[in-house]
């Protein structure tokens, strides 16, 4: 099952996004930075390809933030959401969405969590999500 036409935007309402198809694989990120960036235990992130995914209204809200990692978080400079993200040597085709940000509601699923080496040791991971050390192709954590 896919998701398909949905909707998102940032918390000031300012920005709104479109997506035509939802990619059904999403993660839970427990890395550092998606913590940092978003005041959270993790973050959760979903991909749609470039051409499924347009600026409604409110781009001259977006900033972005270049890490050290040359990672790229775009956000709202208005309200200050984490709205989507781009991985170092970004090709463009995929764009990386903070699902939370989606308005609509969704059928699928987040089905792992990574960067659990990373994870804040005051959260326990409770759901049965795959879990792996770094990536989606990395070592398993067991734990
Ligand atoms: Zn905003
Ligand atoms: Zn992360």
């Amino acid at each position: 099952m896919q998701d398909t036409n949905l909707r998102g935007s940032c918390l000031c309402g300012g920005v709104v996004y479109k997506v035509a198809v939802l990619d059904p694989q999403m993660a839970h990120c427990h890395c550092s930075m998606c913590r940092k960036f978003h005041g959270a235990a993790f973050a959760t992130y979903g991909s749609v390809k470039r051409e499924d995914f347009s600026w409604l209204q409110g781009q001259q809200l977006l900033q972005e933030f270049v890490a050290d990692n040359q990672t790229t978080r775009t956000f709202c400079k208005k309200c200050g959401s984490s709205l989507t993200f781009a991985p170092s040597g970004d090709t463009g085709e995929e764009v990386e969405i903070a699902l939370a940000t989606l308005d609509s509601e969704i059928a699928g699923r987040p089905s792992a969590h990574i960067f659990t080496e990373y994870k804040a040791n005051w959260h326990q991971i409770s759901d049965d999500c795959a879990k792996f050390m770094r990536g989606r192709d990395s070592q398993i954590n067991s734990d």
